[in-house]
């Protein structure tokens, strides 16, 4: 079975490209161009010297010794905390900017919930000189402040979406609706693996550096390749996509995926797509998503901002629906307990989204030998209030 895009753009029977008829000529622009752009040698030789150079790549393969112990099985940490910007999403953010430069664009657009894919974006358009324009809700905005002002800080402009909840859905919404008014200078920056095809393939691809990284580094740690399982959390999916791509087609290595129950997943106040999820279209692409009986989004919930999305990219759609992946949904009561414990036993503050998937350890009885690579997908220094307010601290 293939667990990569197809030609038409589809992950078996999710993905494709479900856009206004006005948004066609952007998105085909970039589906004839990004695979010819990507794979030229100076794009690459570019890519490769910007992820060593500006974001300190490769990020370590840590053993963590400690943890090991307690759950007796061995346990790697990929540290994607450790990048520039403090999570996996620079991997993307530089990939796209770069190949926005190679389609001519002058002007990028992104949009952002809690911040971190804005100033990943900012964080770019700084480093290349492009003008960049942030769509954010204005209840994100109040709540987000200290994100708000990196990015005015690393001179991106943030524009308040005014409609609707005021929040994610929206400012996506105004940026797709900024992308059709300005066709020709500007490229959007989508921020996980989603939206209509190309962008989750390219994400994907741009994060597929961190399962490359493990293979070799792993190989040197434990004289092979594969581990025996890998597991990431999925908030759109691009830290999982990347944490997996390499080892897709390795039946022998067990993929994990991990989402957000938020208070519980029949409580209402969940993010647990794999469980409650049914086919829709969601923001230019067929998926999972959780939605009313009349097909309505329903609100999704979860105490970890980069989790809390009604629907997952149409890869991790189809690694569910085929089996291929393993699901857990997580309490934010368990992933705090986790993300407590990773303080603790190894001196590392996880970001809330990363507790998740090592609450898997909680839930999941892995063998003495087996090798268990967990993506620690950010780190917790932008969660510190979610913590101080939880724990009390
Ligand atoms: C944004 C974010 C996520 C969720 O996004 P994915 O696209 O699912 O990876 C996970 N962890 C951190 C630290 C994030 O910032």
């Amino acid at each position: 079975m293939n667990f990569n895009v197809d030609e038409k753009g589809y992950y078996g029977e999710f993905g494709g490209a479900y856009i206004p008829e006005m948004l066609y000529p952007n998105v085909e622009e970039l589906r004839q161009n990004y695979l010819k752009i990507t794979a030229e040698p100076d794009f690459q030789k570019e890519f490769n010297q910007l992820l060593k150079d500006y974001v300190g790549r490769p990020s370590p393969l840590y053993f963590a010794k400690r943890l090991s112990e307690k759950y007796n099985t061995k346990i790697y940490l990929k540290r994607e905390d450790l990048n520039h910007t403090g999570a996996h999403k620079i991997n993307n953010t530089i990939g796209q900017i770069l190949v926005a430069q190679k389609l001519g664009k002058k002007r990028i657009i992104a949009e952002t919930g809690a911040g971190q894919h804005g100033v990943a974006t900012a964080t770019v358009c700084a480093l290349m000189g492009l003008e960049c324009i942030v769509y954010m809700g204005e209840i994100d905005i109040a709540r987000q402040a200290p994100n708000v002002a990196r990015m005015k800080m690393l001179g991106a402009e943030v524009r308040p979406a005014l409609s609707g909840s005021r929040t994610l859905k929206d400012a996506t919404n105004e940026a797709i609706r900024d992308w059709i008014n300005n066709p020709v200078d500007t490229h959007y920056i989508i921020g996980s693996a989603i939206g209509p095809h190309p962008y989750p393939d390219m994400v994907t691809r741009f994060q597929s550096v961190i399962s490359e990284e493990i293979k070799s580094q792993l190989k040197e740690k434990e004289g092979r390749e594969n581990p025996d399982y890998v597991v990431a959390c999925i908030g759109g999916g691009s830290n999982a996509a990347g944490t997996f791509y390499h080892f897709l087609h390795k039946p022998e290595v067990g993929i994990i995926a991990v989402e957000a129950a938020g208070k519980g997943v029949d409580t209402g106040h969940s993010a647990a797509t794999s469980k409650l999820g049914k086919m829709g279209i969601i923001h230019g692409c067929k998926t999972l998503l959780m939605q009313t009986p009349d097909g309505q989004i329903t609100e999704p919930y979860s105490i970890s901002a980069g989790l809390d999305y009604p629907g997952v990219g149409p890869m991790h759609a189809h690694l569910a629906e085929t089996g291929r992946a393993e699901f857990f949904s997580i309490t934010d009561d368990d992933a705090m307990k986790a993300g407590l414990d990773l303080c603790k036993f190894e001196g590392i503050i996880p970001a809330i989204e990363s507790s998740h998937a090592l609450a898997v350890l909680n839930e999941k009885k892995f063998k003495p030998e087996d090798v268990v690579v967990i993506s620690l997908s950010g780190r917790g220094d932008k969660d510190l209030n979610t913590y101080i307010e939880y724990f009390n601290f």
